[in-house]
């Protein structure tokens, strides 16, 4: 009986550890899933994580903005430096955002040379700020890159408010408009969204 004991013991020791060990495979498998290899900033998948605090602290009246921030011109840099390059400057980049963040705050690799700030409890005036910053710290960086030479670099911005009753997503698509005119008056700046109203 003794021995029945220690076995069963055994047996559902060994249960417990293989649960537990898919459990880490699971979160580790989650992590991969949100995080971008390249820059070490979470990935555009994570976007519902990082915005469900903020929309279940004050469903009614959710306060948060958005920055959505693009590399100018990045093509050259691959074109005239090669992607290996490319690649060091996008990761000089992301620790460069990622500097100017706050408690709170989130910066995501949306895809490509573009990255989405989520900002909590922060209003359009706020977010302009935060934006100016960033753009400021890109400007004012210079990059070593892995060929020998360096270069700086600029970056647009498009800022926008989620609104009362707006769904997220929505929120994105006017900060990618202020973006788009951003890129338009000609680059290395910040524009704000009008309202949906
Ligand atoms: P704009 O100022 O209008 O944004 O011009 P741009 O050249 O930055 O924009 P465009 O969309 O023409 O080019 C973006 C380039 O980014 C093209 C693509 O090859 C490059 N790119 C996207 N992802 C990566 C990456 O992970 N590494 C490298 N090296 N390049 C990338
Ligand atoms: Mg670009
Ligand atoms: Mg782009």
């Amino acid at each position: 009986f003794h021995r029945v004991g220690i076995g069963l013991f055994e047996a559902l020791a060994d249960m417990f550890s293989s649960v537990l060990s898919v459990a880490a495979e699971r979160t580790q498998l989650q992590e991969a899933a949100y995080s971008d290899a390249l820059t070490g900033l979470l990935n555009r998948h994570a976007v519902d994580v990082v915005t469900r605090p903020i929309l279940r602290s004050s469903p009614l009246d959710p306060q948060a903005a958005v920055l959505m921030i693009d590399i100018d011109h990045f093509k050259r840099v691959n074109d005239d430096h090669g992607h290996a390059c490319g690649d060091q400057l996008l990761r000089d980049i992301a620790a460069l955002l990622r500097r100017e963040l706050r408690k709170g705050d989130n910066v995501l690799r949306w895809g490509g040379e573009e990255f989405m700030v989520c900002l909590a409890a922060t209003d359009a005036a706020s977010a302009m700020l935060v934006a100016h910053k960033m753009r400021e710290a890109v400007a004012r960086h210079r990059h070593l890159l892995p060929d020998g030479r360096s270069l700086t670099a600029t970056v647009s911005s498009g800022v926008a408010a989620l609104e009362i009753g707006e769904p997220f997503f929505v929120t994105v698509e006017r900060a990618d408009g202020a973006l788009y005119q951003a890129k338009r008056q000609g680059r290395n700046r910040v524009c704000v969204a009008s309202g949906t109203d």
